[in-house]
């Protein structure tokens, strides 16, 4: 498929989503992140977005719980474009129920080409990212003009 280009402002949609054994872990270091995450906004999984809520006392949109339904409503978003960057501690030393939703939002991160950060060090490097200040422009698919041919 084509390819066309999509901003992702400077002004940040930030979506965290962190596993049950991850989830100190990410809590932690969002709290550490804290005066940088405060420049966006922030959008989770369930369980993760209400902890964050409470450790970091800023709003998060707070989707359904990962294992129902909330890694689906992620990956939509990141597929119409109204998420910018993905902090996604995933675990890698344990089987989840919802492995196949898990595999299905990083598909979609790819796809459509956002960062994605799935540990600490790199959630570190893009968080000191200059881009994270500035508007930047992501190839993505053009998915519009194969629409278009087809029809
Ligand atoms: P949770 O979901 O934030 O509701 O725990 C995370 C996940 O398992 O994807």
């Amino acid at each position: 498929m084509q390819k066309t280009e999509r901003e992702l402002p400077a002004h940040k949609r930030v979506a965290l989503v962190a596993h049950d054994h991850m989830k100190p872990e990410l809590l932690e270091w969002a709290l550490l992140r804290k005066a940088q995450l405060s420049e966006h906004s922030l959008l989770a999984t369930g369980t993760t977005g209400k902890l964050l809520e409470q450790k970091l006392e800023l709003p998060v949109n707070s989707l359904l719980s990962g294992p129902m339904g909330g890694d689906q409503q992620l990956g939509a978003l990141i597929a119409e474009g109204k998420v910018d960057m993905l902090v996604f501690f995933w675990d890698p030393l344990d089987a989840v129920p919802h492995d196949p939703d898990v595999k299905a939002l990083l598909r979609l991160a790819a796809v459509w080409n956002i960062p994605v950060a799935t540990n600490q060090a790199t959630a570190d490097f893009l968080i000191d990212s200059d881009l994270m200040k500035h508007a930047y422009s992501t190839r993505i698919p053009d998915y519009q003009s194969y629409l278009d041919k087809r029809t």
